[in-house]
């Protein structure tokens, strides 16, 4: 077993020709292809590099381009038009073709002087231009650091990645501990290109999380979110939800899952299990996938049984829900932070979850026409891993969606109560019903809504 740490010597540069490797640049995308020719052509060196190189060696489709270069960002500025510079801890060039965006960086250098900011070990901005040698030992895995050279078609492997891709397994580059401090997010990246790649972390590389993994509360929020698209809505969710148990990260990202998992809800753990793996599912067939369904999943747990306590206490449903899901969402933004467009539909996703259970003939028709009734039905079938009832529950509203409304309305019998003649309570709604119903098939328990 190769225990490599930050001691043992780093493999030696190796320069692969053009027949010696299988990157074609058919498979690099026109707007990358452009923004290095351009650059090579104005005299400066360029390279792709990253995880574009890596995948594109592993015969996957590198889902974004990146480009290194010796040029400044305002150099790069002044080759293209359609650039913007961006980034204050990591100044960067984005270079815009529509929809795309291939991201130019200059080479990062080790010297003291210049515009980098480091608080106790942690990297906090690094604007340093240095050389190529120099930007390869500060990415953080060894098969991160492979650089393929427009000018020759040659790739450049600084620190032996292409041995570890051959092998499946990812080794930071220098000492581990030292470079998760720098950069706690490290130990996020290695948890999901691990999922991702289906590679192994090397020991050295996995051996600090269990102490360091806390550092990570303290990472900025809006990043983590940001992690956490690409750990959950990428197509490998449930892997990725895997690799943060088994590698302690979950507690300190979602201290709320954590907390209801650990007290051994196994229906809870199969909802969490399931809706993550209906969200790969989609992502693989190409359907939409929305963060605020996965969220919502994420922390059920906690939001039924809070809301269940403040019912217990004598609070009216609506507020007990609300109260409930607003506490939820404030503790669990203190560490990976939702944006308000999507806290509100989680919000909404759960409150409804009561709902279902009222099949007055006016409730019904009202919650059909509810413009979140597709995420919160969706919901509905993920829960039938908790019990028989919520599992025929969802089963009863499948039905009442495929039913002809009048025939739904007769078998509902007349409305009953204060709320008067039971046509004015279902005409309403079942016209809105009618508009929306093609969309509403049975679900998959992973709802494109947002
Ligand atoms: P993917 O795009 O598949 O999610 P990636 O490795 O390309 O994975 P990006 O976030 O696109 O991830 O980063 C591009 C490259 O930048 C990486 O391959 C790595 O070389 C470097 N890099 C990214 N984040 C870090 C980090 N936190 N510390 C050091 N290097 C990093
Ligand atoms: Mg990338």
């Amino acid at each position: 077993m190769n225990h490599s740490n930050g001691n043992e010597a780093q493999p030696a540069l190796r320069i692969i020709p053009r027949d010696q490797h299988t990157i074609s640049r058919k498979n690099i995308s026109k707007s990358a292809l452009r923004v290095l020719y351009r650059l090579h052509e104005a005299g400066h060196s360029a390279y792709l590099v990253g995880g574009a190189v890596r995948d594109l060696l592993l015969d996957g489709h590198p889902k974004d381009f990146d480009v290194a270069t010796d040029a400044t960002p305002e150099q790069v500025k002044q080759l293209f038009r359609n650039c913007r510079l961006i980034g204050r801890r990591f100044r960067l060039a984005h270079v815009i073709f529509g929809r795309e965006i291939i991201e130019v960086a200059t080479f990062r250098g080790q010297g003291e002087e210049g515009d980098r900011h480091i608080v106790d070990g942690r990297i906090l901005r690094d604007n340093v231009w240095g050389s190529i040698e120099e930007d390869a030992v500060r990415r953080d895995f060894r098969v991160n650091a492979m650089y393929y050279n427009i000018a020759d078609f040659s790739v450049r492997d600084e620190v032996g990645g292409m041995r570890d891709l051959q092998d499946h397994v990812l080794r930071l580059i220098g000492d581990p501990e030292q470079r998760y401090r720098e950069d706690p997010v490290r130990m996020l990246r290695a948890a999901r290109l691990a999922a991702k790649l289906n590679f192994h972390i090397d020991e050295a590389a996995a051996a600090p999380f269990a102490e360091l993994g806390p550092l990570l509360s303290e990472a900025p929020p809006a990043r983590l979110f940001d992690e956490s698209l690409k750990m959950f809505l990428a197509g490998h969710g449930l892997k990725s939800f895997h690799m943060l148990e088994r590698y302690d990260l979950l507690a300190p990202l979602f201290p709320v899952t954590a907390r209801t998992l650990k007290r051994g809800d196994q229906a809870l753990r199969a909802l969490i299990e399931q809706g993550l793996s209906n969200t790969d599912a989609r992502v693989h067939e190409g359907k939409s996938v929305t963060p605020a369904f996965l969220f919502a999943v994420l922390l059920w747990g906690e939001v039924r049984a809070q809301a269940e306590t403040l019912l217990e206490q004598g609070k009216d449903l609506a507020l007990a829900w609300q109260r409930a899901a607003h506490r939820i969402v404030a503790e669990q933004s203190q560490h990976v932070a939702i944006p308000k467009r999507f806290s509100y539909a989680m919000e909404e996703i759960w409150a409804l979850q009561p709902r279902f259970e009222n099949r007055s003939r006016k409730r019904v028709f009202r919650l059909l026409g509810h413009p979140r009734f597709r995420a919160a039905y969706d919901f509905l079938l993920l829960r039938g891993s908790e019990s028989e009832e919520i599992r025929e529950l969802g089963e009863w509203w499948t039905r009442a969606q495929e039913l002809p409304q009048e025939q739904l309305a007769d078998e509902l019998g007349p409305s009953k109560g204060k709320s008067g003649p039971s046509t004015g309570a279902t005409a309403a709604p079942a016209k809105r019903r009618r508009r929306r119903g093609g969309r509403r098939r049975r679900g998959d328990g992973a709802s494109s809504a947002d």
